[in-house]
């Protein structure tokens, strides 16, 4: 049975008539470039997070780099982030000519640990960016608190988790200065292509990002500040909003997903109804943890991905691929062991976590169509793989 990492084929078959209509629209108009799609989908994306100023962007990456751009971090100035996490977390800051400052991950979800933040901060400290990796929330409360007491700005890179709640019932990417969500195609929210958007409370900040999303130009051929090309294509937005009103009951789906993986990895003796087994008891699994699942709000966690422990990671990759299981590393690298980061002379041992992370996390497919026998179909092979280990 083929189980695919992510098929995008079915969300598409299932929408397509409206999309293609969407489309279609778009190039009848032959109006690429911003306009009416891109307006409306920053006011419904307000509605749907409840906040006040939202701003499409051509990225994810280019949301991280434009909120980074209105804060007026500079060349020197330190911004805190996790060591696990997509590169552009890290890159964006680095691109500034800023310094990009690692911190350790949490060992049960992977988000940026809040007791090792402070320890980092030093004169030259701007801000601090939590990521909320995989769908879960960082976590906040504590975040904002050193943030305040410290008079640093905090930028939420929320590209794997737009729809997340945090425990306090607020979406994530509306509760630091700015958020950032991506449109990457395999993201919840996937457009046909890159697309992002930034997120704010603070209108005189959504107001001076509109502008640089444009070079910074207000108004035209008047420029007052740097700024890019950082737009939103029409068509991306026209597709965007066709999805939007979807995208609740497929991270659902994503969630009903992640219950069946544990039910049957309990089943098959890999966990136990906690799924938190560890190493040192041979051949078990760790499953993900939601930890907001008691806090009585649906979107807990939005699954963008569903990231299994175990021990032998590597052979347990080979032979589910040669079952044809799609599943990948997120990540293999943390940021302190990055080539291009090694000017920074990042001491390896400060990151326990994360390297160890690195070594023993696998994402398994967790797409909203996947059928329950295909879900099986990988538990099943997972189990077999271990008892062959442990032979
Ligand atoms: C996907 C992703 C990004 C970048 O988004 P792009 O749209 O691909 O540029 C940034 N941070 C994290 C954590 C991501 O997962």
């Amino acid at each position: 049975m083929k189980v695919p990492l992510l098929d995008l084929k079915p969300q598409y078959q299932s929408l397509k008539k409206e999309i293609d209509e969407a489309i279609q629209r778009v190039v009848d108009s032959q109006y690429f470039i911003m306009g009416p799609d891109v307006a409306k989908l920053e006011e419904e994306i307000c509605n749907y997070l409840d906040c006040k100023k939202a701003v499409g962007v051509s990225s994810g990456t280019d949301a991280l780099l434009l909120a980074l751009m209105a804060l007026e971090i500079q060349p020197g100035d330190e911004v805190i982030v996790p060591t696990y996490s997509f590169f552009a977390t890290a890159g964006a800051v680095a691109r500034l000519n800023a310094v990009p400052v690692f911190v350790d991950c949490d060992p049960v979800t992977f988000n940026i640990d809040p007791n090792k933040i402070e320890e980092k901060i030093t004169s030259r400290t701007r801000a601090i960016i939590p990521v909320h990796l995989y769908g879960q929330s960082a976590r906040m409360n504590e975040i904002m608190k050193i943030a305040n007491k410290n008079n640093l700005f905090v930028i939420e890179d929320a590209a794997q988790a737009i729809g997340t709640q945090y425990k306090n019932g607020k979406f994530v990417g509306t509760i630091g200065d700015i958020g950032c969500f991506s449109f990457f195609p395999s993201k919840n929210l996937g457009g046909f292509g890159d697309g992002g958007i930034v997120t704010t409370n603070n209108e005189a900040l959504g107001e001076k990002m509109r502008i640089q999303r444009v070079h910074g130009m207000e108004p035209k051929y008047y420029h007052k500040m740097m700024g890019g090309n950082f737009r939103l294509d029409a068509l991306q937005a026209a597709v965007l909003r066709v999805k939007l009103p979807h995208l609740d009951s497929w991270s659902a789906k994503r969630r009903e997903n992640a219950d069946t993986y544990s039910k049957y990895f309990v089943e098959a003796g890999l966990a136990t109804e906690e799924g938190m087994l560890v190493f040192d008891s041979q051949n078990k699994v760790l499953l993900p943890k939601a930890v907001y699942k008691t806090s009585g709000f649906k979107n807990h966690h939005i699954y963008n991905q569903y990231i299994i422990r175990v021990e032998n990671r590597d052979s347990l990759i080979n032979y589910l691929r040669q079952k044809e299981i799609g599943c990948e590393i997120y990540y293999p690298v943390p940021f302190h062991r990055q080539e291009c980061f090694a000017y920074l002379k990042c001491k390896d041992e400060d990151y326990p976590v994360s390297n160890n992370a690195a070594t023993s996390s696998i994402a398994l497919p967790i797409y909203s169509e996947l059928s329950n026998e295909q879900i099986k179909f990988v538990v099943d092979s997972i189990a077999e793989f271990m008892k062959a280990e442990s032979k």
